[in-house]
This record gives C-alpha cells, structure tokens and sequence, in this order.
C-alpha cells in the first residue's frame, strides 16, 4: 500500500506567526481526517523553526521547499540541507517549476541538490510537469520523461526508496484550470512505467503527487484514480480547513 500523501507548498506566503498560526489550526482539527493521511507543511525558510515547535509531538511533519546545492561556505543567501535537517525537517521540495523556471534550475542543480538532501537525511518530493505549449504540442510524455531520466534515474534503489515525486503541469499552478483525472492518471501511470524501468518493483511503492489548482472539491476524483497517491497544494494550503478537507479527498476502502 502507497503512502497516500497531502502536502502544502505555502511558497513565498504568509509572514512568521501567519505561518505558525496556520500549523497551529492544521493542527487543531488534525484528528477530523484519518490517520492513514499523511500530512506535510512547507513553509518559507524563516517560519521553519516556529512551525516545527507548532507541529511537535503531532505526526504533521514539516519541509522546506528548497535547499542549497553545496553543503557550506561562501553561498549568499542559501540555506543547505544540513540546516534543515538540523532544524527538524523531514522534506525538501525540489524542482518545483517556480524554481525551474524564475532561478534558472536546471538537471544538474537538482543532482546536486538531490544529493545534499539525501547526505543529510532529508526526504525529496521532486516536481516534474510540462508547460501549456509543450502540452499543446503533445510533448508532455518526452518533457517528463527527460526530468526524470536527468535526475531520478541517477539515484541509488535505497535513495530512490526516499523519494516522493509530484506531478505539477505549469498550465494548471495557480490558474484555477486542474488536469482533469483521466489527465493526470494517463501520466501518473506513464511515470510509474519509466520509474518501473529503471527501480522495478520499487516504483510501485512511490507516491506520485499530483499538483495544479488541487482543492477540496476536485481531490476526490483526482485522488480517486489509481496512481494518483495524493496531492502537493498550492494555494489551498493556505487555509487550515481546505488543507485538510483535501485530505479527506481519499477514497475509503
Ligand atoms: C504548487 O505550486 O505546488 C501548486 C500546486 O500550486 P496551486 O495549488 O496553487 O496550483
């Protein structure tokens, strides 16, 4: 059985006691969605700290949604992996598109990184997805398959076993327009063939995100679908309220 997974990206969102504030409340009404769900937060770099003692002794466990692609130094401005992992931190989001596509994040920063993440124990949810021209053009099977080939395919089985991907087409971040179920299951199941290819019987055991306009009320069809092992949310997990109803999105066995 997949981990069933619902994760919040909080991007450049919320000011530090917004930030705890929201943990807190997730939090609160925690015990409404089942225990079989598990819940991330990632907030900014500087609600970290605040957000973990908000969220100790639950099972909410919290990411950062970057990290630096050296371990110390003269970087300006980074933040590596040891520091998260320091701090209490069990995830980094990698890739995301934002990063891709405004810092210039190419295949070989991600091995980098990916690298620190797993040096210091950190966990990547590594995003993958193709933007509207690219999907115009039907290219989004080759975009995805180069993404992961680049960068998952040099991971070792055991790093590999650590490894959450998500599925994000730009088209759909932020804009309101989701990938409808049977897109996102076509290519959550393509995913899952090319991770096959490589990991075996492994990639059966990934959780597969799907990301792109994700809320309460579209969860449970998306979630619905066979390889779609929960969600990585945007703007929906700024609420505490939609956070978790996106949760109770899973189809009851
Ligand atoms: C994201 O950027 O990871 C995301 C899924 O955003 P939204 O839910 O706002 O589309």
């Amino acid at each position: 059985m997949r981990k069933k997974i619902v994760a919040g990206n909080w991007k450049m969102n919320t000011l530090p006691a917004e930030g705890v504030e929201l943990a807190e409340n997730i939090r609160a009404d925690r015990n409404q969605v089942c225990s079989c769900v598990n819940f991330i937060v990632c907030p900014p770099f500087t609600h970290l700290g605040g957000v973990i003692e908000a969220l100790r002794g639950s099972d909410i466990e919290v990411g950062a949604q970057n990290c630096a692609a050296e371990d110390k130094g003269a970087y300006t401005g980074e933040v590596s992996a040891a520091m998260l992992a320091a701090l209490g931190c069990r995830y980094v989001i990698l890739g995301h598109s934002e990063r891709r596509q405004y810092y210039g994040e190419t295949s070989a920063t991600l091995n980098k990184k990916m690298a620190q993440a797993f040096a210091n124990g950190l966990q990547p949810i590594y995003c993958v997805g193709e933007n509207l021209e690219e999907r115009e053009a039907g290219r989004h099977f080759e975009v995805v398959k180069t993404q992961i080939e680049e960068v998952i395919y040099n991971l070792t089985p055991a790093q590999f076993a650590r490894t959450v991907i998500a599925y994000e087409p730009v088209w759909a971040i932020g804009t309101g327009k989701t990938a409808t179920a049977e897109q996102a299951q076509e290519i959550h199941a393509y995913i899952r063939t090319i991770l096959r290819e490589k990991f075996g019987a492994a990639a059966d055991e990934t959780p597969i995100l799907y990301g792109g306009s994700c809320k309460p009320s579209n969860a449970p069809e998306l979630f619905a679908k066979e390889d779609v092992d929960g969600g990585l949310i945007g703007g929906a997990a700024l609420k505490a309220a939609d956070f978790l109803a996106i949760g109770k999105g899973f189809p009851q066995k």
